[in-house]
């Protein structure tokens, strides 16, 4: 069955095809499916944008859609950058100066209160009855400083134990406790039943 990810981030879209084709599900781009629009997410939680964006798509589509909505929740920050997490440093700015950002707010905070989480909620549309959401979450804490080159956004700071940040890690490592690999593995369970 075609199922549209409601996302143009080929990352997103790989780590899915792998964990969703045995399912027998065939996941597409929204450009492989002929989809180009821009969908306002204005939720104030990572699962209402996810609803936000799933719906969108299934209702020019018509046909099975997954979304998700991700970013880091710092206790310190009382959960920001949240669902702000992308345009934490203003709209055109870069991974570095998100970072840079955070960690300018968390200048001389101690280590036992820099505990973060990131978030990731997936919402599913497989036809007018059928709607699920999931989430998932991995632990860790804001380091001092950026370490490691692998991984993508807030991981060279996302620390998972005290000298390792999630972009010391490889890509196969990352996959198996990430916060989009739970909430997926939770689809799973949940599709499976
Ligand atoms: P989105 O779900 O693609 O909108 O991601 C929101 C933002 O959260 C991204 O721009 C990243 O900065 C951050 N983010 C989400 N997932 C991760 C992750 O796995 N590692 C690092 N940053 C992430």
């Amino acid at each position: 069955m075609k199922l549209i990810i409601a996302s143009n981030n080929q990352g997103k879209i790989r780590e899915m095809k792998e964990i969703l084709s045995p399912l027998g599900y065939e996941p597409i781009s929204m450009k492989e499916a002929g989809i180009d629009i821009d969908i306002i997410e204005d939720g104030e939680t990572f699962s209402e944008n996810a609803r936000i964006k799933a719906q969108a798509i299934y209702e020019i589509a018509k046909m099975p859609v997954l979304a998700d909505d991700s970013g880091l929740a710092v206790d310190f920050l009382d959960g920001a950058p949240g669902v702000y997490s992308a345009r934490y440093a203003g709209e055109n700015a870069s991974d570095k100066d998100r970072m840079n950002k955070l960690l300018e707010e968390l200048e001389g905070v101690d280590k036992s209160l820099r505990g973060a989480k990131f978030v990731c909620s997936l919402y599913f549309i497989k036809d007018d009855e059928t709607e699920i959401c999931v989430s998932g979450e991995c632990h860790g804490f804001i380091g001092e400083e950026p370490l490691g080159d692998n991984g993508f956004g807030y991981d060279p700071i996302f620390m998972i134990e005290d000298d390792i940040s999630m972009a010391c890690i490889p890509a196969e490592e990352k996959n198996k406790i990430s916060h989009r690999a739970k909430a997926l593995q939770s689809l799973v369970e949940e599709l499976s039943e």
